[in-house]
């Protein structure tokens, strides 16, 4: 089960079309999750501390 989002009502379903008509399409995952950004700073992070 995947949930579909419509556009148009900018409402989460789990319907391919959304009772308004409109055609539901998956939401775009992020390319880079925030956490992943501060993960990886706090490598570095860690790195220069071990230095
Ligand atoms: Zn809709």
């Amino acid at each position: 089960m995947r949930i579909l989002y419509c556009k148009k009502c900018k409402k989460f379903t789990l319907k391919q079309t959304c009772s308004c008509g409109n055609k539901t399409e998956q939401p775009k995952p992020a390319k880079f999750s925030p956490e992943d950004k501060w993960g990886k700073y706090r490598r570095v992070a860690k790195k220069q501390q071990s230095l």
